[in-house]
Protein backbone atom coordinates (compact mmCIF):
# COMPACT_ATOMS: atom_id res chain seq x y z
CA UNK A 1 0.00 0.00 0.00
CA UNK A 2 2.96 2.72 -0.25
CA UNK A 3 3.66 4.65 -2.67
CA UNK A 4 -0.50 5.38 -3.75
CA UNK A 5 -1.64 8.46 -4.45
CA UNK A 6 -5.19 9.01 -3.42
CA UNK A 7 -7.68 7.32 -4.85
CA UNK A 8 -5.87 5.18 -6.87
CA UNK A 9 -6.68 1.41 -7.47
CA UNK A 10 -4.90 -1.76 -6.95
CA UNK A 11 -5.95 -5.18 -8.21
CA UNK A 12 -4.15 -8.10 -6.93
CA UNK A 13 -3.67 -11.36 -8.43
CA UNK A 14 -6.03 -14.31 -7.85
CA UNK A 15 -3.31 -17.07 -6.09
CA UNK A 16 -4.21 -19.17 -8.61
CA UNK A 17 -2.46 -17.53 -11.59
CA UNK A 18 0.60 -19.90 -9.08
CA UNK A 19 -1.09 -23.20 -10.00
CA UNK A 20 0.00 -24.84 -13.41
CA UNK A 21 -2.74 -24.23 -16.18
CA UNK A 22 -3.01 -28.16 -16.55
CA UNK A 23 -4.22 -28.09 -13.05
CA UNK A 24 -6.41 -24.88 -12.94
CA UNK A 25 -8.70 -26.62 -16.00
CA UNK A 26 -8.75 -29.59 -13.63
CA UNK A 27 -10.05 -27.79 -10.85
CA UNK A 28 -12.30 -25.64 -13.26
CA UNK A 29 -13.66 -29.16 -14.92
CA UNK A 30 -14.47 -30.73 -10.96
CA UNK A 31 -16.18 -27.28 -10.27
CA UNK A 32 -18.53 -27.93 -13.05
CA UNK A 33 -19.38 -31.74 -12.16
CA UNK A 34 -19.57 -30.30 -8.72
CA UNK A 35 -22.39 -27.85 -9.58
CA UNK A 36 -23.86 -30.15 -11.89
CA UNK A 37 -24.07 -33.34 -10.32
CA UNK A 38 -25.05 -32.41 -6.31
CA UNK A 39 -20.50 -32.77 -5.77
CA UNK A 40 -20.93 -29.92 -3.59
CA UNK A 41 -20.90 -29.76 0.97
CA UNK A 42 -22.19 -27.52 3.00
CA UNK A 43 -20.05 -27.41 6.37
CA UNK A 44 -21.20 -25.48 8.95
CA UNK A 45 -19.25 -24.45 12.04
CA UNK A 46 -20.04 -22.52 15.28
CA UNK A 47 -19.57 -19.18 16.46
CA UNK A 48 -19.80 -18.48 20.23
CA UNK A 49 -19.81 -16.79 23.28
CA UNK A 50 -18.47 -17.77 26.60
CA UNK A 51 -18.36 -15.89 30.05
CA UNK A 52 -15.10 -17.85 31.04
CA UNK A 53 -13.42 -20.37 30.21
CA UNK A 54 -12.55 -23.42 30.70
CA UNK A 55 -15.65 -24.38 33.38
CA UNK A 56 -17.80 -21.51 32.56
CA UNK A 57 -20.57 -21.40 29.87
CA UNK A 58 -20.43 -21.40 26.04
CA UNK A 59 -23.13 -20.05 24.41
CA UNK A 60 -24.06 -20.88 20.10
CA UNK A 61 -24.26 -17.75 18.73
CA UNK A 62 -24.09 -18.64 15.30
CA UNK A 63 -22.62 -20.48 12.33
CA UNK A 64 -20.00 -19.90 9.35
CA UNK A 65 -21.20 -21.72 6.33
CA UNK A 66 -18.51 -23.51 4.92
CA UNK A 67 -17.78 -25.02 1.73
CA UNK A 68 -16.67 -28.24 0.26
CA UNK A 69 -16.23 -30.55 -2.76
CA UNK A 70 -17.07 -33.98 -2.39
CA UNK A 71 -14.62 -35.10 -5.39
CA UNK A 72 -15.57 -38.96 -6.80
CA UNK A 73 -11.68 -39.89 -6.81
CA UNK A 74 -9.91 -37.29 -4.71
CA UNK A 75 -12.23 -37.42 -1.63
CA UNK A 76 -12.81 -33.96 -0.32
CA UNK A 77 -11.46 -31.02 -1.95
CA UNK A 78 -11.01 -27.72 0.17
CA UNK A 79 -12.36 -24.32 -0.28
CA UNK A 80 -8.26 -23.04 -0.32
CA UNK A 81 -7.94 -25.04 -3.56
CA UNK A 82 -10.97 -24.60 -5.37
CA UNK A 83 -12.59 -21.00 -4.37
CA UNK A 84 -9.50 -18.88 -6.41
CA UNK A 85 -10.54 -21.12 -9.00
CA UNK A 86 -14.16 -20.36 -8.94
CA UNK A 87 -13.06 -16.96 -8.79
CA UNK A 88 -11.29 -16.54 -11.65
CA UNK A 89 -13.72 -18.94 -13.99
CA UNK A 90 -17.37 -16.83 -12.76
CA UNK A 91 -18.18 -20.11 -11.12
CA UNK A 92 -18.24 -18.66 -8.02
CA UNK A 93 -21.79 -17.29 -9.09
CA UNK A 94 -23.65 -20.61 -8.66
CA UNK A 95 -21.12 -21.75 -6.46
CA UNK A 96 -22.53 -18.44 -4.07
CA UNK A 97 -25.61 -18.80 -4.86
CA UNK A 98 -25.91 -22.64 -3.82
CA UNK A 99 -24.69 -21.69 -0.64
CA UNK A 100 -26.35 -19.26 0.07
CA UNK A 101 -29.64 -20.77 -0.43
CA UNK A 102 -28.94 -23.99 1.45
CA UNK A 103 -28.01 -21.84 4.32
CA UNK A 104 -30.77 -19.57 4.19
CA UNK A 105 -32.89 -23.51 4.07
CA UNK A 106 -30.92 -24.90 7.08
CA UNK A 107 -31.70 -21.29 9.16
CA UNK A 108 -34.50 -21.56 8.26
CA UNK A 109 -35.61 -25.07 9.58
CA UNK A 110 -33.42 -24.70 13.37
CA UNK A 111 -35.45 -21.38 12.96
CA UNK A 112 -38.31 -23.93 13.11
CA UNK A 113 -36.36 -25.79 16.03
CA UNK A 114 -36.37 -23.15 18.30
CA UNK A 115 -32.85 -21.79 17.13
CA UNK A 116 -34.06 -18.37 16.36
CA UNK A 117 -31.85 -15.74 17.45
CA UNK A 118 -29.22 -17.99 15.42
CA UNK A 119 -26.95 -15.94 12.58
CA UNK A 120 -25.86 -17.38 9.96
CA UNK A 121 -22.39 -16.37 8.19
CA UNK A 122 -21.52 -15.80 4.46
CA UNK A 123 -18.42 -15.96 3.04
CA UNK A 124 -18.82 -13.66 0.18
CA UNK A 125 -15.94 -13.38 -2.99
CA UNK A 126 -15.14 -9.97 -4.72
CA UNK A 127 -16.31 -11.13 -8.26
CA UNK A 128 -20.66 -11.78 -6.15
CA UNK A 129 -20.35 -8.38 -5.20
CA UNK A 130 -19.16 -6.94 -8.51
CA UNK A 131 -21.53 -9.42 -10.68
CA UNK A 132 -24.64 -7.22 -9.02
CA UNK A 133 -27.93 -8.92 -8.01
CA UNK A 134 -26.47 -10.20 -4.36
CA UNK A 135 -28.27 -7.86 -3.03
CA UNK A 136 -31.91 -8.88 -4.45
CA UNK A 137 -31.10 -12.26 -4.38
CA UNK A 138 -30.60 -12.29 -0.57
CA UNK A 139 -33.44 -10.37 0.17
CA UNK A 140 -35.66 -12.76 -2.36
CA UNK A 141 -34.26 -15.90 0.16
CA UNK A 142 -34.68 -14.35 3.33
CA UNK A 143 -38.49 -13.39 2.17
CA UNK A 144 -39.31 -17.03 0.83
CA UNK A 145 -37.44 -18.61 4.28
CA UNK A 146 -39.38 -16.41 6.22
CA UNK A 147 -36.13 -15.09 7.46
CA UNK A 148 -35.36 -11.67 9.24
CA UNK A 149 -32.28 -10.04 7.52
CA UNK A 150 -30.60 -8.93 11.20
CA UNK A 151 -29.80 -13.27 11.44
CA UNK A 152 -27.02 -12.18 8.09
CA UNK A 153 -23.84 -11.80 8.43
CA UNK A 154 -21.50 -11.32 5.16
CA UNK A 155 -17.65 -12.07 5.75
CA UNK A 156 -15.91 -10.35 3.13
CA UNK A 157 -12.02 -10.67 2.97
CA UNK A 158 -9.59 -7.63 1.86
CA UNK A 159 -7.47 -9.46 -0.37
CA UNK A 160 -9.18 -9.09 -3.43
CA UNK A 161 -11.26 -6.35 -2.76
CA UNK A 162 -10.77 -2.97 -3.67
CA UNK A 163 -11.66 -0.47 -0.47
CA UNK A 164 -12.54 2.87 -2.75
CA UNK A 165 -14.45 1.09 -5.54
CA UNK A 166 -17.96 2.65 -5.76
CA UNK A 167 -19.58 -0.56 -6.50
CA UNK A 168 -18.27 -2.60 -3.44
CA UNK A 169 -19.69 1.04 -1.18
CA UNK A 170 -22.87 0.76 -2.70
CA UNK A 171 -23.46 -2.81 -1.92
CA UNK A 172 -22.29 -2.67 1.61
CA UNK A 173 -24.92 0.41 2.06
CA UNK A 174 -27.04 -1.89 0.17
CA UNK A 175 -27.29 -4.84 2.51
CA UNK A 176 -26.61 -2.96 6.02
CA UNK A 177 -30.17 -0.99 4.65
CA UNK A 178 -31.59 -4.63 3.81
CA UNK A 179 -30.73 -5.27 7.96
CA UNK A 180 -27.75 -7.56 7.36
CA UNK A 181 -24.40 -6.96 9.15
CA UNK A 182 -20.87 -7.13 7.30
CA UNK A 183 -18.21 -8.90 8.64
CA UNK A 184 -13.91 -8.15 7.72
CA UNK A 185 -12.34 -11.43 7.43
CA UNK A 186 -8.94 -12.85 7.94
CA UNK A 187 -8.59 -9.06 9.77
CA UNK A 188 -4.61 -8.58 10.01
CA UNK A 189 -3.28 -10.04 6.92
CA UNK A 190 -3.96 -8.69 4.49
CA UNK A 191 -2.36 -5.39 2.78
CA UNK A 192 -4.84 -2.41 3.82
CA UNK A 193 -6.81 -3.97 6.99
CA UNK A 194 -6.49 -0.44 8.04
CA UNK A 195 -7.68 1.48 5.22
CA UNK A 196 -11.17 -1.29 4.95
CA UNK A 197 -11.92 -0.46 8.62
CA UNK A 198 -11.47 3.00 7.35
CA UNK A 199 -13.45 3.39 4.06
CA UNK A 200 -15.94 0.38 4.63
CA UNK A 201 -19.02 0.57 6.83
CA UNK A 202 -18.40 -2.84 8.72
CA UNK A 203 -19.61 -4.50 11.92
CA UNK A 204 -18.02 -7.09 13.09
CA UNK A 205 -13.95 -7.50 12.79
CA UNK A 206 -12.68 -11.10 12.34
CA UNK A 207 -9.36 -11.69 13.59
CA UNK A 208 -7.34 -14.19 11.68
CA UNK A 209 -6.08 -17.20 13.05
CA UNK A 210 -2.65 -16.58 12.67
CA UNK A 211 -2.43 -14.13 15.14
CA UNK A 212 -3.66 -16.79 17.63
CA UNK A 213 -1.40 -20.03 17.16
CA UNK A 214 0.99 -18.63 19.58
CA UNK A 215 -1.47 -16.30 21.42
CA UNK A 216 -1.20 -18.66 25.30
CA UNK A 217 3.06 -18.54 24.97
CA UNK A 218 4.31 -15.70 23.19
CA UNK A 219 3.66 -12.15 24.90
CA UNK A 220 3.59 -10.27 21.73
CA UNK A 221 1.22 -11.95 19.98
CA UNK A 222 -0.99 -11.61 22.94
CA UNK A 223 -0.19 -7.86 23.03
CA UNK A 224 -1.12 -7.38 19.10
CA UNK A 225 -4.43 -9.73 19.75
CA UNK A 226 -5.44 -7.24 22.87
CA UNK A 227 -5.06 -4.09 20.88
CA UNK A 228 -6.45 -5.21 17.41
CA UNK A 229 -9.71 -6.41 19.99
CA UNK A 230 -9.74 -2.44 21.27
CA UNK A 231 -9.06 -0.77 18.20
CA UNK A 232 -11.88 -2.65 16.76
CA UNK A 233 -14.35 -1.78 20.38
CA UNK A 234 -12.88 1.75 19.76
CA UNK A 235 -14.45 1.79 16.18
CA UNK A 236 -17.58 0.04 17.30
CA UNK A 237 -17.19 -3.26 15.96
CA UNK A 238 -17.67 -6.29 17.29
CA UNK A 239 -14.81 -8.19 17.78
CA UNK A 240 -14.38 -12.02 16.79
CA UNK A 241 -11.28 -14.42 17.32
CA UNK A 242 -10.98 -17.33 14.83
CA UNK A 243 -8.87 -20.27 14.81
CA UNK A 244 -9.11 -21.15 19.04
CA UNK A 245 -7.56 -24.56 19.39
CA UNK A 246 -6.90 -24.33 23.02
CA UNK A 247 -8.35 -23.65 25.79
CA UNK A 248 -5.46 -20.75 26.75
CA UNK A 249 -6.28 -19.34 23.88
CA UNK A 250 -9.83 -18.78 24.38
CA UNK A 251 -9.21 -17.39 28.06
CA UNK A 252 -6.69 -14.74 26.32
CA UNK A 253 -9.13 -13.95 24.44
CA UNK A 254 -12.35 -13.67 26.83
CA UNK A 255 -9.85 -11.87 29.23
CA UNK A 256 -9.00 -8.98 26.60
CA UNK A 257 -12.52 -8.39 26.01
CA UNK A 258 -13.13 -10.83 22.43
CA UNK A 259 -16.87 -10.66 21.98
CA UNK A 260 -17.39 -14.24 20.01
CA UNK A 261 -14.90 -17.04 19.47
CA UNK A 262 -14.42 -19.82 16.74
CA UNK A 263 -12.46 -22.45 16.39
CA UNK A 264 -11.59 -26.52 16.71
CA UNK A 265 -11.50 -25.82 20.80
CA UNK A 266 -15.60 -25.57 20.97
CA UNK A 267 -16.26 -27.35 17.44
CA UNK A 268 -14.72 -28.41 13.70
CA UNK A 269 -17.17 -27.47 11.11
CA UNK A 270 -19.94 -29.83 10.37
CA UNK A 271 -21.86 -31.17 7.99
CA UNK A 272 -25.14 -29.16 7.33
CA UNK A 273 -27.47 -32.37 7.65
CA UNK A 274 -26.07 -33.33 11.16
CA UNK A 275 -25.95 -30.07 12.64
CA UNK A 276 -29.33 -29.53 13.91
CA UNK A 277 -28.51 -32.49 16.05
CA UNK A 278 -25.48 -31.14 17.09
CA UNK A 279 -26.22 -27.70 17.60
CA UNK A 280 -29.06 -28.40 19.86
CA UNK A 281 -27.58 -29.61 22.17
CA UNK A 282 -24.53 -27.50 22.31
P1 LIG B 1 -12.55 -18.33 6.47
O1 LIG B 1 -13.82 -17.70 6.05
O2 LIG B 1 -11.57 -17.50 7.20
O3 LIG B 1 -12.99 -19.60 7.32
C1 LIG B 1 -12.27 -20.11 8.42
C2 LIG B 1 -11.41 -21.27 8.03
O4 LIG B 1 -10.64 -21.72 9.16
C3 LIG B 1 -12.20 -22.50 7.59
O5 LIG B 1 -11.41 -23.20 6.64
C4 LIG B 1 -12.32 -23.30 8.89
O6 LIG B 1 -12.57 -24.67 8.67
C5 LIG B 1 -10.94 -23.06 9.47
N1 LIG B 1 -10.92 -23.19 10.92
C6 LIG B 1 -11.91 -22.96 11.82
N2 LIG B 1 -11.50 -23.13 13.08
C7 LIG B 1 -10.18 -23.50 13.00
C8 LIG B 1 -9.17 -23.82 13.98
O7 LIG B 1 -9.40 -23.82 15.18
N3 LIG B 1 -7.94 -24.13 13.49
C9 LIG B 1 -7.65 -24.15 12.16
N4 LIG B 1 -6.42 -24.47 11.79
N5 LIG B 1 -8.58 -23.83 11.21
C10 LIG B 1 -9.81 -23.52 11.63
P2 LIG B 1 -12.05 -23.77 5.29
O8 LIG B 1 -13.39 -24.34 5.57
O9 LIG B 1 -11.01 -24.66 4.68
O10 LIG B 1 -12.24 -22.48 4.40
C11 LIG B 1 -11.15 -21.73 3.95
C12 LIG B 1 -11.57 -20.44 3.33
O11 LIG B 1 -12.29 -20.66 2.11
C13 LIG B 1 -12.51 -19.63 4.19
O12 LIG B 1 -11.77 -18.94 5.18
C14 LIG B 1 -13.16 -18.72 3.17
O13 LIG B 1 -12.33 -17.61 2.90
C15 LIG B 1 -13.20 -19.61 1.94
N6 LIG B 1 -14.56 -20.16 1.78
C16 LIG B 1 -15.14 -21.22 2.37
N7 LIG B 1 -16.42 -21.38 1.96
C17 LIG B 1 -16.67 -20.37 1.09
C18 LIG B 1 -17.82 -19.98 0.32
O14 LIG B 1 -18.92 -20.58 0.38
N8 LIG B 1 -17.68 -18.88 -0.48
C19 LIG B 1 -16.51 -18.17 -0.54
N9 LIG B 1 -16.46 -17.12 -1.36
N10 LIG B 1 -15.43 -18.52 0.17
C20 LIG B 1 -15.49 -19.59 0.98
MG1 LIG C 1 -15.14 -16.50 6.93
MG1 LIG D 1 -11.22 -15.99 8.34
MG1 LIG E 1 -9.82 -17.36 5.41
Amino acid sequence: GKGRSPGEYRLYQPSTTHLPAHQMIALERDLHRALNEDGLRLMLQPIVTADSIPGGRVTLSGVETLVRIEHPEHGVLSPDTFIPVAEASGLILPLGAWVMEQGLAWLAAATRQGLDTLTLSFNVSAREIHAGGLVERLAEGLARHALAPHRIILEVTENLMLERDEVVLETFNALRSLGCRLAIDDFGTGFSSMSYLQHLPFDIVKIDRCFVSELHTEPRQAALVAAMIEMGHALGLSVTVEGIELNEQARCCLDNGADHLQGYYFCRPVPAQEALARFITL
